[in-house]
């Protein structure tokens, strides 16, 4: 498996770019699947995306972290 860091970014403005929050504030992935990559909050250690390959999350995609709030972005 392979640990990526996903880069903080400053919060989208509104309808720019498609944003994944978890609303329940629940501590789990948005994605898990079956490949080899780990993509991981940069700035909280969270796991934003388990088992994953690159192709499975769209690159102007931004995940808000439910432990740390920070908005993570894939490179
Ligand atoms: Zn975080």
């Amino acid at each position: 498996m392979v640990r990526i860091n996903c880069r903080i970014i400053p919060e989208p403005q509104e309808g720019t770019r498609p944003i994944y929050k978890n609303n329940e504030r629940k501590i789990e992935p948005f994605i898990v699947g079956e490949g080899d990559l780990d993509y991981i909050c940069g700035k909280c250690d969270n796991v934003i995306a388990q088992s994953v390959s690159r192709s499975q999350i769209a690159s102007d995609a931004v995940f808000q972290c439910p432990n740390c709030q920070s908005f993570n972005e894939v490179e």
